[in-house]
């Protein structure tokens, strides 16, 4: 696991098959989150590039909707396959763009979605295409046209969860990644390439949103925009998707909370919950940013999250004994540590952190973990997604309290419960408005659908109900 210098050059799209020169002109660089040097380079698209990979896109929808299911699994399964050769060179790329651990990003960011797309492959050979009810015969069909746009933060995963299911469905698809960690998506279009993919099934454009995202966004030649990103691009794709009423899944931001109740192991629960909250520098959408503790266990509880939030050794992400590397840009940084002093500003107690650079890190986008405790319901850090590790510790009176404060928020993706009686948990777990919520630290499982409930979003993925999203109903009567 050393760090490479390496610099990626990707200079063209993949359209129809083939990777062709970019109409738009210009090109993104890819930094390096730790050494914030160049480590990659991709294509600015334009309008022309968008308009080519849809119509490329378009072409293939006819032959490849009509493919068996087990075709479309073989070439999932074979992408799967070359990938997996790839998965230590494209965690090193993924680590370097992100900021995520190295030992953490091979099992989190790629192989993780490696087996995903092993799985939208098997839950495609199961899913009934065609099936009678009453006196009807109901077919499932796919979509058509979709186009994928996804965030950086955990940027295989994501592409993974929208182009696998799509793929399996029957689906063709253009794939606009985030221009900030735009590498690993690369990746898998050669990949599918290299298994033989028939041209057009799946293309590739980079560029930014504003200008490569929108013209796919509008095209009328696309019937299904799948976005994961932040609530305020979700709104523009929502609108822009509407003129011409196509099905728009959104996956957006987050502001998730973990209740730990009062017959909980607090050090076990709030040790889980520092844990959640500092996944990949915090710069996950399901983090649970929200811890709330009951009002007489405050102390105890800050003094643990404390010790547990000084255990986050803060450095490159390549060095064994870190556990935050830096943010994924100078954006992000910028934007975390306004957060945190928006936080001291309006009375929350500053426990461990800050909004200064961490010691002897002056190169990279490194933050403080930080813990902030006293946090009332309307402060700015209990209610906006901040995308860094950044933990607001609030207190509850009543179970009934604690339900009222985790869903006193505009979004609703993800959540925990902590508590001696899983039924207990249980029936908390069914009072939030979420779409996921972990009982007493219930593992990520990839088989359940996950999406969001209000501002996070409208859309479930992976597994069957995440191919399910891709598939029109048409019923026969007969
Ligand atoms: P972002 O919204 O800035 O960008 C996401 C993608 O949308 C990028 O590819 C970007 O180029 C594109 N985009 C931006 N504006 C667009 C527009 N007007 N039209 C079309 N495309 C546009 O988000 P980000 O900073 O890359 O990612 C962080 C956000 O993603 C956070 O809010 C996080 O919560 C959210 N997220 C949600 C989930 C989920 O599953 N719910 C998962 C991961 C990240």
């Amino acid at each position: 696991m050393s760090r490479t210098s390496d610099v990626h050059e990707h200079a063209r799209h993949f359209i129809g098959g083939e990777w062709v020169e970019p109409k738009g002109e210009g090109s993104f660089e890819v930094i390096d989150a730790t050494t914030e040097a160049v480590m990659g380079r991709v294509p600015a698209g334009n309008a022309e590039d968008a308009a080519m990979a849809v119509a490329a896109a378009k072409a293939a929808f006819p032959a490849w909707s009509q493919t068996d299911v087990a075709t479309r699994a073989g070439f999932l399964e074979a992408a799967s396959a070359k990938l997996k050769e790839r998965a230590d060179a494209i965690a090193d790329i993924v680590s370097r763009e992100v900021g995520m651990p190295r030992k953490l990003a091979l099992p989190v960011q790629v192989l993780l979605p490696i087996g995903n797309l092993r799985t939208f492959a098997k839950r495609a050979r199961e899913m009934p295409f065609e099936e009678e009810l009453g006196s009807s015969v109901l077919l499932r069909e796919p979509v058509g046209v979709v186009v994928a746009i996804t965030p950086w933060n955990y940027p295989l995963h994501q592409v993974v969860a929208k182009v696998g299911a799509a793929l399996a469905a029957g689906c063709t698809v253009v794939l606009k990644p985030s221009e900030v960690a735009p590498l690993s998506a690369y990746a898998l279009a050669h990949a599918f390439a290299e298994v033989g993919l028939p041209p057009g099934v799946l293309n590739l454009v980079s560029g930014d949103g504003a200008t490569v995202g929108e013209a796919l966004v509008e095209s009328p030649d696309v019937d299904m925009v799948t976005f994961t990103g932040s609530t305020r691009a979700g709104r523009r794709v929502s609108e822009v998707g509407a003129r011409t009423i196509k099905r728009v899944h959104l996956e957006l931001g987050g502001k998730s909370a973990f209740v730990i109740l009062d017959d909980a192991d607090l050090g076990a629960a709030v040790k889980a919950g520092v844990k959640n909250c500092y996944l990949n520098g915090g710069q996950t959408c399901s983090a649970w940013t929200r811890m709330l503790v009951p009002a007489g266990k405050r102390d105890e509880a800050v003094a643990i999250a404390k010790s547990v939030a000084e255990t986050f050794t803060v450095g490159d992400p390549f060095e064994g004994t870190t556990r935050l590397g830096p943010m994924a840009s100078g954006a992000q940084r910028d934007r975390i540590r306004t957060y945190v002093q928006k936080g001291v500003e309006e009375g929350a107690t500053l426990v461990t952190g800050g909004a200064e650079p961490p010691e002897g890190l002056d190169t990279g986008f490194f933050v403080r973990p930080t813990v902030f405790a006293d946090v009332t319901p309307d402060m700015t850090i209990a209610r906006e997604e901040i995308f860094g590790p950044v933990l607001s510790i609030l207190t509850y009176e009543e179970e009934d309290d604690a339900v009222r404060i985790a869903n006193d928020s505009i979004y609703g993706l993800h959540g925990g419960v902590f508590s001696a009686d899983v039924e207990r948990a249980k029936r908390v777990a069914r009072r939030l408005r979420t779409g996921q919520v972990d009982i007493n630290g219930g593992r990520f499982n990839a088989e359940a659908p996950f999406g969001g409930y209000k501002q996070s979003g409208n859309g479930r993925e992976y597994g069957a109900i995440g191919i399910e999203e891709f598939l029109e109903y048409k019923s026969l009567q007969l």
